[in-house]
């Protein structure tokens, strides 16, 4: 391996401060946050901004470095675009209203406006609009990094999610579907490679378009408890889907075994599912739960889930009849409309169309809300007691939990969380036909060209490599992104002419192997130089001290060791360079 190579210059502490904090931030709850600001690698200058401090920028170049590489042996090439974009290209491919507040809009002297771009699928969809007319320029693959700006509703944990953050961001262009799809294939791999090689465990899941569009899409997921994401994946199969999209199997009807008469019972006071399930000393998988959300043509329609379940939005709003993205009904809109309040909410006898999950479908003699302040019914069945009133159909509305059957057949379901570091789209003509981007095709006639677009988190893999590398003492850089490979800590230097002539050997020998070195000429207690470099999470340390020199050794470990060793003076260049290209 030859990830250490980076050219990045040795250091001395006394010309390269550190920053390190002793306490933990308040504010950061996050680990990974804590320990970027603990270890001196950023600094917060306003919500969502943050300042790389050097042993941070160190990191972020080396993952850059890895994504650059493995992007230009995929054949990527790069460019470099603006981050300030002009209004028009966002009002032509319609996203000028769309996108909401997350874009941040600004003017210029003219009053013109202009956006900092939080991705950039316009601007590169003018590009090859203007510069390329033949299918025989193509395919193509640009790439950038280069930093965003969304103005997240909620930035937190640090870099985590940020509001000015850097991204690699690619964009490939193709006369047809198949070239669109192979070079979406090559991408997938070379994520894989890539987050390989920063060192991080992930899983590639299918995912939603969400707001940028387009038919097949895929996250890359770093596994971690603090992830924002629910990755469901199965136990026996390499399935994996964000829970957002991943299908839920309906569960074959068992049959009825006895079927109790309807009956309204007073359930005074008592709204929300537990509530019910206490008073009524039932379970919530006995309770029907009603959801009341705009229909596809501003009227209402009913969303009825089990009472454990919870409703999934994204499926949810991708129902015909379902408006799109789902908005709930206000209290208001539900009393008007329908003549209930919320809290009584149920499927019977309700003035519009009811979507059943297929879960609660498979309910007999259930619970659910009468419509009536106060009553609850009680022994409900579908078929018995909806079909004169209501117009229903049952359809997938859930999200899958764990013990949930793998979609695919294989295996059952285990949920868990993860952090998005990439997600690759293939948009096909969403933009190139909003922004008219054509070439002339072998017979010379006009084709619009189809899309696909590629983005990694940098910012955000550094922040997700701490998550899964760190202990009680620090962060524990994987090789390839750490931000020195060895540190050499000299003991009482001051007072020893062998000690500084040795770490000053070592220093300019480990140069001359191109491996980087943070050596600690600070006047400190060894103690808290060790603190310090175990927090910043170099993965290897030697320790060069006066008694140790007397015997000829110098003491060695690995940040993830917990016993040093003694290596023989002689040996140590070489044992060093092992250990760097082993690991
Ligand atoms: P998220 O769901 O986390 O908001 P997204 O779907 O909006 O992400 P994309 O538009 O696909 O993200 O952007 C590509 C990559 O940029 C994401 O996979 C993620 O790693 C990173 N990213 C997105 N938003 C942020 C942010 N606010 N701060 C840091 N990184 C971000
Ligand atoms: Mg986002």
């Amino acid at each position: 391996m030859s990830g250490h190579k980076t050219g990045q210059a040795n250091m001395r502490v006394s010309q390269f401060p550190l920053f390190t904090l002793k306490e933990s931030p308040a504010d950061a709850e996050l680990v990974s946050h804590q320990l970027m600001l603990r270890a001196g690698m950023i600094r917060r200058l306003a919500s969502g901004l943050y300042t790389w401090l050097p042993v941070g920028l160190r990191v972020l170049r080396k993952v850059e470095t890895i994504i650059r590489e493995e992007m230009n042996k995929s054949g990527a090439v790069e460019v470099l675009m603006p981050s300030v974009q002009p209004a028009e290209l966002w009002e032509q491919s319609g996203r000028w209203d769309q996108y909401g507040p997350e874009l941040l809009r600004i003017q210029d002297r003219h009053a013109r406006n202009f956006c900092y771009g939080p991705t950039h699928e316009e601007v590169i969809t003018d590009l090859v609009r203007r510069e390329i007319r033949s299918y025989k320029q193509l395919p193509v693959n640009y790439y950038q990094i280069q930093t965003k700006f969304r103005d997240e509703i909620r930035p937190r944990f640090g870099v985590m999610r940020a509001r000015e953050f850097s991204m690699k961001d690619a964009y490939s262009f193709h006369l047809s579907k198949e070239c669109l799809q192979s070079t979406y294939e090559v991408m997938y791999a070379t994520y894989a490679r890539i987050f390989n090689r920063l060192g991080l465990e992930f899983k590639t899941v299918e995912a939603d378009t969400g707001s940028i569009g387009g038919n097949v899409s895929h996250e890359f997921h770093v596994l971690a408890d603090s992830g924002e994401d629910a990755i469901a994946f199965s136990t026996e199969s390499d399935y994996a889907a964000n829970v957002e999209l991943a299908p839920v199997t309906p569960v074959i009807h068992a049959g009825m075994t006895s079927v109790q008469p309807l009956e309204k019972v007073a359930t005074p006071n008592q709204h929300s599912i537990e509530d019910v399930c206490t008073f009524l000393n039932v379970s919530p998988d006995q309770i029907a739960k009603t959801l009341i959300v705009k229909s596809a043509t501003d009227s209402l329609v009913a969303l009825v889930l089990r009472g454990d379940h919870e409703l999934n939005a994204v499926k949810a709003q991708k129902l015909e009849s379902v408006a799109n993205p789902l908005v709930f009904a206000s209290e208001q809109e539900i009393q008007e409309l329908l003549g209930c309040t919320t809290g009584s909410l149920g499927p019977l006898q309700l003035n519009c169309p009811v979507i059943i999950d297929h879960a609660a479908y498979t309910l007999e003699n259930f619970i659910c809300g009468a419509n009536e302040e106060g009553f609850h019914y009680k022994g409900v069945n579908w078929d018995r007691d909806l079909a004169n009133f209501s117009q229903y159909e049952s359809k997938d509305l859930r999200k899958i939990v764990t013990g949930d059957a793998s979609p695919d057949g294989k295996g059952s379901i285990l949920v868990k969380r993860g952090i998005e570091v990439g997600h690759i789209f293939q948009l096909g003509d969403k933009y190139s036909t909003a922004l008219n981007a054509s070439v002339l095709d072998k017979d010379g006639k006009e084709q619009i060209v189809k899309m696909g677009c590629y983005g990694i988190g940098v910012t955000r893999v550094v922040a997700s490599a701490i998550e899964q590398n760190f202990d009680e003492r620090g962060i524990i850089w994987p090789q390839s992104i750490a931000p020195f490979n060895i540190s050499i800590i000299p003991i009482s230097a001051k007072k020893s002419g062998q000690v500084t002539d040795t770490c000053e050997w070592l220093y300019r020998e480990l140069e001359n192997l191109g491996l980087e070195v943070l050596l600690d000429d600070r006047d400190l207690r060894a103690g808290l130089l060790f603190a310090d470099h175990e927090l910043i999470g170099i993965p290897h340390r030697v320790v060069v001290s006066e008694r140790g020199l007397q015997q000829d050794q110098i003491e060695y470990k690995h940040r993830r060791d917990q016993q040093a060793k003694q290596v023989p003076v002689e040996n140590i260049l070489e044992f060093l360079r092992d250990k760097v290209l082993a690991t």
